[in-house]
This record gives structure tokens, sequence and C-alpha cells, in this order.
């Protein structure tokens, strides 16, 4: 079989536009598949995408989509960055923002008819086109799969991926008519959900696949507690539901190379460099406790009441932690109030990049106690710069984390410290071992040492895909 042609449709996507892993995986799978496809990679061009610093140009494609009697204009343009070619679709509507959803407490009131344009603009791009498959990345793109129905010239098949199914695009039954869907759709096996509309909901129903993003939670959203009110739906269409896990892209997320450390490094000795620095820089003192690190959106699923509530306490312990993230205001002043009363914890807020790697260089250990998670890239990423993560066995976190009293130096997994109930006590508990582990530097640093020469790239998660394009074009033509 030739190699599959492949259009990938995120709504962000690293380094143009990111608010979470969605952009990191958006970035680095198609990069991985990349030898053995034909792959292109297709995001809006939102007004604060750098067009400049990527050589974004317009491809003098330009047309206009008709929805509920509205005429929408849309433009095409591109770039080939890293040897990618990237597509972006511009409409006023959809870019002109200046967050990619809203806020975080609040999304944009017009969602649904800004993703509903991405979307058809997705579809318009597959029209007389030799794309194979369309790879479709969470609600955002979930409608591309029933728009297809409507086409009678689209060959193009569709996979679809959950990355976070707490996150569905709900709205209200009157948008039906706005984003211009037939109201035949709107029935339990379709669209319909509770009497909204559920753009997540239309994608199971519809496309050809659906994956998501690790196999532990692929079991776990067939169950009441993880489901999200989805879990009888997708059981129902569980035969085409797979897991793959995520990997790491290990270019950009590499110690001995990674350009914004103050000293780059291929061992825990250089690593301890990183941690002085970082340490000194930040004024906290102690090279020789522990430095526990969060780095994440302060967001209920990341366990952020249960880490606000422990916190004062782990404060008390010979340790420092420091706490980089953005999201909702009232985590945010629960964790600066235990900052200013804490000199050993340190709070970073917003969104920085580069202070990200120069804390996963300097930490020791990293905390994720999320209530659920999907896959997780945080805790494979801490492990790749020599740390040891502190999880909540959920999720993808219990599918790439093995517990460190199991510890195996001949498994490919990378070791933590792995707790299974999201209580206060048993967060407690996991860095109460984290410090006992710490004051065992033989014990600490032969698990460290492991987590950091394990492989966490997508080579393998990126012939599992491969092996699933085949999969459906060969249904296919086999009709
Ligand atoms: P999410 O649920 O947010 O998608 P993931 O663990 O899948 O969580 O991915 C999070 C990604 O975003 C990681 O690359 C992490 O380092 C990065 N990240 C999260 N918050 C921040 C921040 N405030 N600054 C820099 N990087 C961040």
């Amino acid at each position: 079989m030739s190699r599959p042609s492949v259009l990938f449709a995120s709504s962000e996507v690293y380094p143009f536009a990111k608010s979470g892993g969605l952009a990191d995986v958006a970035h680095s799978l198609p990069r991985a598949l990349n030898a053995e496809c034909k792959i292109e990679v297709v995001m809006p061009l939102y007004r604060f995408v750098d067009r400049q610093k990527f050589n974004i140009f317009p491809l003098d494609i330009s047309f206009e989509i008709i929805m509920n009697g509205t005429a929408y204009p849309i433009e095409i343009y591109g770039c080939e960055f890293e040897g990618l070619n990237y597509r972006f679709v511009y409409a006023p509507l959809l870019c002109d923002r200046d967050f990619l959803y809203g806020t975080a407490e609040n999304g944009y009131e017009d969602n649904a008819l800004r993703f509903a344009l991405f979307d058809r603009a997705v579809v318009s791009m597959l029209k007389n086109s030799d794309y194979d498959i369309v790879h479709l990345n969470d609600w955002q793109s979930g409608l591309v799969p029933l728009l297809i129905q409507e086409e009678q010239d689209i060959e193009t098949k569709t996979l679809f991926t959950i990355h976070n199914l707490a996150y569905q695009g709900t709205f209200d039954h009157k948008v039906l008519t706005e984003i211009g869907i037939d109201e035949k759709y709107f029935t339990i096996d379709g669209i319909e959900f509770y009497g909204q509309l559920n753009f997540m909901k239309a994608a199971i129903a519809y496309a050809d696949m659906v994956t998501t993003v690790s196999p532990n939670y692929a079991k776990e959203i067939l169950s009441t507690e993880f489901g999200c009110g989805l879990e009888g739906f997708l059981k129902h269409h569980e035969k085409k539901l797979v897991g793959i896990v995520n990997g790491i892209d290990t270019e950009h997320f590499s110690p001995s190379d990674d350009k914004v450390l103050i000293a780059p490094y291929r061992d825990l000795r250089g690593k301890a460099v990183n941690k002085s620095a970082y340490l000194k820089e930040r004024r906290l003192k102690g090279a020789r406790k522990p430095l526990f690190v969060f780095i994440g959106r302060f967001t209920w699923q990341k366990g952020m009441d249960l880490l606000i509530e422990a916190l004062p306490k782990i404060a008390e312990q010979e340790c420092n932690v420091a706490i980089l993230g953005e999201g909702e205001e009232k985590y945010y002043s629960a964790l600066k109030g235990i900052a200013d009363e804490c000199e050993n914890v340190h709070l970073e807020f917003g969104y920085d990049e580069s202070l990200s790697h120069r804390m996963y260089a300097a930490a020791d250990f990293l905390l994720m106690p999320s209530l659920f998670e999907p896959c997780g890239l945080n805790q494979m990423i801490a492990m790749h710069y020599g740390e040891v993560p502190i999880v909540h066995g959920v999720g993808g976190l219990a599918d790439t984390v093995g517990d460190y009293k199991d510890f195996d130096a001949k498994k490919s997994e990378g070791f933590g410290i792995v707790f299974d109930t999201p209580s206060l006590n048993a967060l407690i508990k996991a860095v109460d071992q984290a410090i006992k582990l710490y004051t065992d530097k033989t014990h600490y640093n032969r698990v460290a040492k492991h987590n950091m020469a394990c492989d966490f790239s997508w080579q393998e998660s990126a012939k599992s895909y491969l092996g699933l394009y085949k999969k459906i074009i060969q249904k296919r033509s086999h009709g």
C-alpha cells in the first residue's frame, strides 16, 4: 500500500498556538508520521499566531461558507515549518480573538459557530482532494464526520481522537439552525445530548474510527465515573474505540540539547546545576532539600483542590515547592495566599514554555494529583528530565508510571510514586514517601536515572496510528 495521505485537523498546534497537551500532540504526532504518510496539518489562523516569524502566507484560496443564510468569508494560508506543511483557516469570526476558546471560567458564547466554520472549511479542503484520511481532534473538529455525510464527492475517511472527554462542546439546540445542520441529525444516535447539541458525541457517532490517548482511559470512559455522560454511547460504539498512548517530542523536550537551560545535561549531576540555578534565581533556600514542582492548568481536573489543601502541610516538610500555571482565579488566589505565607513555596503565574523547561530540569519530583488524566504529558516530560513523578494512578498516568516499590531496571516503563485514591491523606503519604526516597540517594538516583533513559518518544504510538490509518483505508477499498 502506498503512503496514506492524511489531513490532521486540530484547534491548536504548537508552536503556533497552545493551551495544553493537544497542541503538543498536534505538533509531534504528525512529525512522527511524516516519513510513513503524506501528512498536512490544518488549524485556525488565530490573530495572535505570529505570521511573520513562521512565514505564513496566503495561498490564494478563498471562498464563502454559508450557514443559515449568512455568508462567512474564508481564506486559506500556509507555511512549511520544520519539514511539514501547515494549512491555516482564517475567518474573522473564528480567529480575531484574544484567546483560543475564551477564559478559563467561560468559553466564548459563539464557539459553536466559530468551530462549525472551521469544520466546514476543513470539509471544503477535502473536496476533490486525495486525502485518504482526515484525523480530527477533540470537539472543535468534531462536526467533520457528520458534515461529510452530506457530501457526495468526498471519499476521505475519518479518525477522531478524544484528548479529553470532559470538554464535549455542548450548546443550546437553537444553534443547530445557526450552524446550518439539518434537524434530522438531532437524534439520540446523532448530535442530540439531553436536549442540547454535542459536537463530541456527533464525532463518536459518525467517525469511522475513534481513538483516545491511552489504553487505560479508553477503558475508564466506558464507566459512569469517567464517561462524562457519554459512557453508554461509547459502549455502543466500543468496537471502533482504541486507546493509543501519547508520546512526547524528544527533540523539543531534550535535556541534553535544550537551548533554554542554564546547563543542558545528560546525567543527574548535570541536572543538579539547573536546580541550583533555579533555586538561586527564585530565592529558594536549600539545594539539598527535594524540589517539588507542579506545572499545569489551574483547574479541578488537575487535582487543584487537593493540592491546595495539602500544600501547607507539604510546606512544613524539609522541601521546596514551585508551581507554574494559569487558570481559574479562585485557585490562583488560594495558591497566592499559601505562597505569601510559606517561604519555601514559590508561585509562577502564567503560561511560559521556557520557564516550564527550566522547572522540569530543576525539579526532583513532579506533583500530578489529577482527578482524571486522559494521558498526561507532564509526567513523561518530567521523567525524561530525570524527575520522579508523584501521580494519582488514573488514565494515562497508570499506563505510563509504574510504582517505585515495584522498580525493575529491566522494564521499559518509568517509575514514580503512585497513589490510588485522590485524598488528602494519600497525597501527603505519597509526599512523605518521596522525601524518604530522596534521603536514600542511591535509591532515588537509580529511579531518576532509569526514568531519564526510558523511551517516551512517539515511535511506537505513531506505528499504531499508521496501522489504524491503513486499516481504515483497507476497509474502504473492500467496500
Ligand atoms: P492538558 O490537560 O493541559 O492538556 P497535558 O499533561 O496533556 O495536560 O499537557 C500539558 C502540556 O502543557 C505540557 O507540555 C506542559 O508542560 C504544558 N503546560 C501546562 N501549563 C503550562 C504553563 N503554565 N506554562 C508552560 N507550559 C505549560
